[in-house]
């Protein structure tokens, strides 16, 4: 047997996967359990309806396509003339923060909530709301 090529190495890295089954998870049981977010974590859009004026700035700006405006009867206020109010596609939007940034009252704005899983993908079209 020729010693120089056997790959010491290679035959006892596999064993130190052992050493992980004593580790803290690195993941959690959801729901049962959710992550604390971090500071300026970046999660689902609030609006302040009360503010908002349904002018489209954050559906225009937006270079995913994630935002379509949405007609509303309720929580409309006087000055949302064209009646309408963001809804943003999570399956799209990827939290650059453009549609935010260009809100004229200010009244959209990342939060930290978020849905960390969901079975039925419609719930990740959202309507934000006061917060
Ligand atoms: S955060 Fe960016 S990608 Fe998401 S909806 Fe706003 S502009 Fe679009
Ligand atoms: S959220 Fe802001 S940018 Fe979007 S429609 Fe309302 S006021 Fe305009």
């Amino acid at each position: 047997m020729n010693f120089n090529t056997i790959d010491i190495k290679g035959i006892v890295a596999p064993f130190s996967a052992i050493g992980k089954v004593f580790e803290h998870p690195k993941t959690v049981c959801y729901p049962d359990q959710t992550k604390v977010v971090s500071e300026g974590y970046r999660g689902f859009h609030t609006n302040v309806l009360a503010d908002c004026i349904g002018c489209a700035n954050c559906q225009e700006i937006c270079m995913n396509d994630a935002i379509d405006m949405v007609s509303i009867d309720e929580d409309r206020n006087d000055r949302n003339k064209s009646g309408c109010i963001p809804r943003i596609d999570y399956g799209r939007c990827c939290w650059c923060n453009l549609c935010v940034d260009v809100c004229p009252p200010d009244s959209l704005k990342l939060g930290i909530e978020c849905i960390q899983a969901d079975a039925d993908s419609n719930n990740f079209l959202y309507y934000p709301k006061d917060k």
